[in-house]
């Protein structure tokens, strides 16, 4: 139980990372733009990127009062993970970084996307 606890703890520590630099980013493309609000702001997610979408969204909500990003809607993109076979040259849905080719099985995989963890976009006023 308190291991979990510690664990799920750790977990959020990490995406609330992510939120406040995501911020920082934020606020220097604003003051760029001459800013001072952000209607909205769009990140891409890979699946494989290693961020959990959840604890993201909770970082946000909790870290983004009394910033630019205060009454903005942050939009994250999920990016579903895709490889191409080196052998066969299927393209396919990746769950994990170390899937192998669901056709021919080989391991000579190339990652096409699912690794995204970017601002997209944002809208100032
Ligand atoms: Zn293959």
């Amino acid at each position: 139980m308190c291991k979990f606890y510690t664990q799920q703890k750790y977990s959020a520590m990490h995406e609330m990372s992510i939120a406040l630099s995501i911020i920082e980013l934020a606020e220097s493309e604003a003051v760029k733009a001459n800013s001072k609000k952000i209607y909205d702001i769009e990140l891409d997610i890979g699946t494989l990127s290693g961020v959990e979408i959840q604890s993201l969204e909770f970082a946000f909500e909790a870290v983004k009062s009394g910033t630019i990003l205060e009454s903005a809607d942050v939009n994250l993109n999920i990016i579903q993970a895709e490889g191409l076979c080196g052998e066969c040259g299927r393209t396919f849905a990746m769950q994990f970084v170390y899937d192998n080719c669901p056709i021919c099985r080989s391991y000579n995989i190339k990652l096409l996307k699912g690794k995204e963890l970017k601002l997209k976009s944002l809208n100032v006023e």
